[in-house]
């Protein structure tokens, strides 16, 4: 029996989590957040109720096994009191990361610190009410440019479109329509304010490119003009074949229009590829959000090299790829051994909850298994690790949530929702949580 840490309490950690307690061993998950779930709890869209709903029950399965423990509002990394070292310290048998993919992209252009340009992440995370996001000022206006056009760029419309409301969304994409990134079921929220005339006339600047390629425009035209009008009068219109430049700015700092030079494409081994012709042209908006992934933390202190952690190259024997799940560092041509990485910290961006689930699985099955090979471990010094592991974050000023606590704020906010005749509350400050947790556990000892 050991004692693992696993990092990070989204679906991945826990559901990681869950295969290693499973085995018998101890589990200790540090989570940057307050509450567990990760995006599951603060990007999946607010109103999927049933599958959120859902979600919160199999983490609450995970966290009630006796030998899971949660240490909630403790980040790990470079710029916090608890490191990557300082785990170390603690000689745990194993350390799994699944801190999902903090780190935001950006395209690197002119202008892109102006007012109003936010990446996708940062605003879901906004709407979703996660702290200190859900308190930050994310003003939008009334046209806004997405550029991407895979499901977060539907996410973020579908908010757009209809909960604030705004004139219009504009989606701006490297490549052309069939070249989506999103699912035609997830579009059905936002298809009724696609403007189709426009999308004609877009298939139809763009036809000479697309027939270059070998696209058959009638198809095309079919598949993505309907004959309706654009609901409510608020609209969606995409601008294909078009990679943004430069955000123009006002008087004000804020985004006035983003600049963005118009692609053809080439076939490459197969595959279209958007290269541009220097042209330029001008979309006139006054917010743009970057719907284009996400790249991972680097300050978490694994090796990292161009967005992702870097994993072991080597091709490996066995059914299990242990090789995929372990950071490498290329300098001194090392796994890190003992670490692993698992769901969108190995994989940035990529797959539902779950292909994050099934990536956590399959990669706690090569933890389990290098933990049985590795002689010596006992568990008997657990709670002594525990204890110090306390003593060492109540020193460096952190509060630790507790699995415990947990429960004492889902129930508040769960009264709070009921109060509210809603499906669902959050309270939006980390400060208001530990206060309502720190006042429920006054209470009980009343
Ligand atoms: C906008 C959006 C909408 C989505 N909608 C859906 C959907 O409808 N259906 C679906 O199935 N999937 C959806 N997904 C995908 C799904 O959310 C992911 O597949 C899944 O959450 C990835 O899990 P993960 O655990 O790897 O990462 P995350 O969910 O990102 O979890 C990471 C966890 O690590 C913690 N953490 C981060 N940094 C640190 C640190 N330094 N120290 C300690 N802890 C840390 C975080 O607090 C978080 O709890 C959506 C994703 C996005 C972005």
């Amino acid at each position: 029996m050991a004692t693992v840490f696993v990092i990070g309490a989204g679906p991945a950690g826990l559901f990681a989590a869950q295969k290693i307690a499973q085995a018998g061993h101890e589990v200790v998950i540090f989570n940057r957040d307050i509450k567990p779930g990760g995006l599951a709890e603060y990007g999946i869209y607010p109103v999927k109720d049933k599958m959120k709903i859902g979600l919160r029950k199999q983490f609450a399965k995970v966290l009630s096994l006796p030998n899971v423990h949660y240490f909630g509002h403790v980040p790990i990394g470079g710029e916090f009191p608890v490191t990557l070292e300082t785990l170390r310290q603690f000689k745990p048998a194993a350390m799994v990361f699944s801190v999902g993919a903090q780190g935001t992209k950006k395209l690197g252009m002119p202008g892109e610190d102006a007012a109003g340009v936010y990446s996708a992440k940062d605003y879901v995370y906004h709407y979703n009410l996660l702290p200190p996001f859900a308190t930050q000022d994310f003003s939008i206006g009334k046209r806004v440019a997405i550029v991407g056009m895979g499901n977060v760029m539907v996410d973020v419309a579908n908010w757009l479109l209809n909960h604030k409301k705004i004139d219009h969304v504009i989606v701006v994409a490297r490549r052309g329509p069939i070249e989506k990134a999103y699912d035609d079921s997830e579009f059905e929220v936002i298809e009724p304010y696609l403007d189709n005339r426009d999308m004609k006339q877009e298939i139809e600047r763009i036809a000479p490119q697309l027939i270059a390629v070998g696209q058959n425009i009638e198809e095309i035209t079919r598949k993505f003009v309907k004959d309706t009008e654009p609901a409510e009068g608020r609209r969606l219109t995409f601008r294909y074949l078009c990679s943004p430049t430069k955000v123009i700015s006002n008087d004000q700092g804020r985004v006035a229009a983003l600049e963005a030079e118009e692609n053809v494409m080439v076939l490459q081994d197969g595959k279209t590829v958007a290269k541009g012709t220097g042209k330029t042209h001008r979309i006139d908006v006054d917010c743009v959000i970057y719907a284009i992934g996400d790249q991972v933390d680097a300050s978490i202190g694994l090796p990292f090299s161009r967005g992702v952690f870097v994993t072991n190259p080597e091709k490996l024997a066995g059914d299990l790829n242990l090789a995929a799940y372990q950071p490498y560092d290329p300098e001194t041509k090392e796994v890190l051994d003992g670490i692993f990485v698992a769901g969108w910290s190995r994989n940035a961006s990529v797959g539902l909850v779950g292909v994050a689930k099934q990536d956590a699985e399959r990669g706690m099955k090569v933890v389990n298994e290098y933990l049985a090979h590795k002689e010596g471990l006992s568990s008997g010094d657990m709670e002594a690790k525990i204890e110090a592991l306390i003593d060492l974050l109540t020193k460096n000023g952190v509060t630790i949530v507790t699995k415990e606590d947990i429960e004492l704020l889902e129930s508040a906010e769960q009264e709070e929702a009921r109060a509210r005749k809603t499906w669902d509350f959050k309270y939006t400050s980390d400060d208001k949580m530990l206060e309502v947790i720190a006042a429920r556990k006054a209470a009980r000892q009343l």
